[in-house]
C-alpha cells in the first residue's frame, strides 16, 4: 500500500498536460492560457420539496472559449465539486480538439444522488438548475450546449431543452441548447450508444495499427480478446455489448458498485444488464463468480481493461497490481497522473480518454449540426447520394437490355441502394471515421518521435496543438 498522497483530479490533468507541453514550442503564456481554466460558476438554488424546501448546489465550469460554443456534460452524483467539474471540463476542450468537434471545453455538475428522488421531483430540481444556468448564458446554442453525463440522460436533456425554450421562446435555434435529447424532442439516432460505439471503434483501429499492438504485447484482432470492463451505465454496457456481440470479445469480468462477476468464459452482458436493472447489482446473479470487493477484477488477468465508470479508479494503491496489457480509458480520468506512470513502466499500453470516450461529443456535434440546420440530419447527402445511386442502377439496366439478358438487381438490395444510408448508418459512419482519423493523428505522433512514448502524451500533444493555432488565428 502506498502512502504517497495523490493529486487532486484537476491536479492530474494538469500534471499530464505538462508533460506534454514539455515536449512543445509554445510561447509560456500561451502554455498558461490553455491550461487554465476561464471560469467556475458556483450556484445554490432552493427547491420545495415533500413539505420543505431543499438546497442544491451546481457547478458549470468553462476551461477554454478558443471556440465557442463551449460543449460538455452535466453530470448528477453525490461526489461532485469544483476541482472535479473543472479537470472534466479541460478534458472536454482536448477532447473537441482531437476529434475535431469545433467547441471549447465546458463541464457541469450538480452534487445530488438522483436515485434518492421521484421523477417529478428530478423534474423541478433539473428545470430549476437549467433556469439558474441559462439566465447566465451556461446554456445557450450559441455560447455553452450541455449533454448528458454520469447520473443524467435523455430525459434530464428533454427537461432542460424546454426550459430554455420557455425562457427564449423566439430563439429559432432553441433546441441545440442541449445535446443528447431523446428523438421526437430534436435528438439524434444513435446518441445514447454513442461513447460505446466509440470505444468499439477506437479498440478496432487499435487493432488495425500491428506495431501499437505489440506494444501492449498483443497479437491478432479484437476476436477472442478477454475484456474486464467497470460499470456498466451507459458507456460500459454498449461497449462490452457490441464488443462481444460484434467482434467476438469475451466479457470475462464486470465491476458494479455492489461488486464483481468474473467467469473465464465470457459473461452476458445483455442478461447481467436485465440483473442489475431488475436488482440494483450483480448480487445473486445466477453465473459467473461474484467478488463483493469488485476492485480485485481490475487487478484480474485479461487482455484489455475498460475503466467505465469514475475517475482515479486506477490509483498508486493498485496500479503496480493491474496486470492488463492495454487500458482503455472510457471514463474521464480513471487512471491518475501517479498511476499512469506506473503503468507506462510496466510497459501497459493506455488508449487515453480524450480519445476513448469522445464518441459521445463527436454524435452530440452532429446532433447540434441536425438542430442548427433544421433539416433532417444528411438529408442533403441522401440526396446526392440516391441521385448517384439511380445512375449506376439506370446504367446496370441498360447495359443488361442492350446485351439481351434478363438480368435485374435483386429486389431488396435494389431497394437498400436507391434509399441510401438511413440517419443512424450517416451517424455510425461519421462517429467510425472521425475515430479513425483521431487514432492515426495520435498514433502517428506516437511514432513519429523519440520522445513521446505514450498514446496520451501524442493525444495531449495534437489537441494542444489545436488549441494554440485557433489562438494565434484569432487572438485571445
Ligand atoms: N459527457 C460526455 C463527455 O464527457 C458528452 C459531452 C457532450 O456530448 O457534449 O464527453
Amino acid at each position: 500500500m502506498h502512502l504517497q498522497k495523490e493529486p487532486s483530479f484537476r491536479e492530474s490533468v494538469d500534471l499530464m498536460f505538462n508533460r506534454a507541453v514539455a515536449l512543445m514550442d509554445l510561447a509560456p503564456g500561451l502554455e498558461q492560457k490553455i491550461r487554465v481554466c476561464n471560469a467556475t460558476y458556483t450556484v445554490r438554488f432552493g427547491v420545495r420539496l415533500r413539505g420543505e424546501i431543499r438546497t442544491f448546489t451546481g457547478y458549470r465550469s468553462v476551461h477554454s472559449e478558443h471556440m465557442e460554443p463551449v460543449k460538455g456534460g452535466i453530470r448528477y452524483a453525490l461526489g461532485v465539486n469544483q476541482d472535479e467539474v473543472e479537470a472534466l471540463a479541460a478534458l472536454m476542450t482536448y477532447k473537441c480538439a482531437l476529434v475535431e468537434a469545433p467547441f471549447g471545453g465546458s463541464k457541469g455538475g450538480l452534487c445530488i444522488d438522483p436515485r434518492e428522488y421521484e421523477e417529478h421531483e428530478l423534474e423541478l430540481i433539473t428545470r430549476r438548475f437549467a433556469y439558474e444556468l441559462a439566465k447566465r448564458d451556461m446554456i445557450n446554442p450559441a455560447q455553452n450546449v450541455p449533454a448528458p453525463d454520469m447520473g443524467t440522460g435523455e430525459r434530464e436533456m428533454a427537461w432542460i431543452a424546454d426550459q430554455y425554450q420557455r425562457m427564449n421562446t423566439t430563439d429559432i435555434n432553441g433546441r441545440a441548447c442541449v445535446t443528447g435529447k431523446p428523438l421526437n424532442a430534436g435528438g439524434i439516432s444513435g446518441r445514447v450508444e454513442a461513447t460505446g460505439r466509440g470505444v468499439q471503434y477506437a479498440l478496432r483501429e487499435f487493432f488495425r495499427h500491428p506495431k501499437d499492438v505489440a506494444a501492449a504485447n498483443l497479437s491478432g484482432k479484437l476476436d477472442g480478446k478477454r475484456v474486464i470492463v467497470q460499470g456498466l451505465g451507459n458507456v460500459g454496457y454498449h461497449a462490452a455489448k457490441f464488443l462481444s456481440d460484434e467482434d467476438g470479445s469475451i466479457i470475462t469480468g464486470i465491476i458494479e458498485r455492489d461488486g464483481g462477476l468474473f467467469s473465464a468464459d465470457g459473461l452476458d452482458v445483455e442478461a447481467v444488464h436485465n440483473w442489475i436493472v431488475n436488482h440494483g447489482g450483480v448480487k445473486g446473479y445466477p453465473e459467473g463468480q461474484y467478488v463483493e470487493d469488485g476492485a480485485v477484477l481490475l487487478e484480474e488477468e485479461c487482455d484489455i481493461l475498460i475503466p467505465a465508470a469514475l475517475e482515479g479508479v486506477i490509483n498508486l494503491s493498485n496500479a503496480e497490481r493491474v496486470k492488463a496489457p492495454l487500458i482503455i480509458e472510457a471514463a474521464n480520468g480513471p487512471v491518475t497522473a501517479g498511476a499512469d506512470e506506473v503503468l507506462r513502466k510496466k510497459g501497459c499500453v493506455i488508449i487515453p480518454d480524450m480519445y476513448a470516450n469522445a464518441g459521445g461529443v463527436t454524435v452530440s456535434y452532429f446532433e447540434w449540426v441536425k438542430n442548427l440546420s433544421h433539416i433532417r440530419f444528411g438529408r442533403m447527402q441522401r440526396r446526392q447520394e440516391e441521385a448517384r445511386h439511380q445512375l449506376v442502377v439506370d446504367e446496370l439496366e441498360n447495359l443488361s437490355a442492350a446485351m439481351g439478358t434478363t438480368w435485374s438487381l435483386d429486389g431488396t438490395f435494389k431497394e437498400k441502394y436507391l434509399r441510401g444510408a438511413d440517419e443512424l448508418e450517416l451517424v455510425r459512419s461519421g462517429l467510425d471515421d472521425t475515430m479513425r482519423i483521431a487514432y492515426q493523428a495520435m498514433s502517428n505522433t506516437w511514432h513519429a518521435r523519440d520522445d513521446v512514448d505514450d498514446l496520451r502524451t501524442a493525444a495531449y500533444i495534437v489537441s494542444i496543438d489545436k488549441v494554440a493555432k485557433s489562438y494565434r488565428a484569432k487572438g485571445l
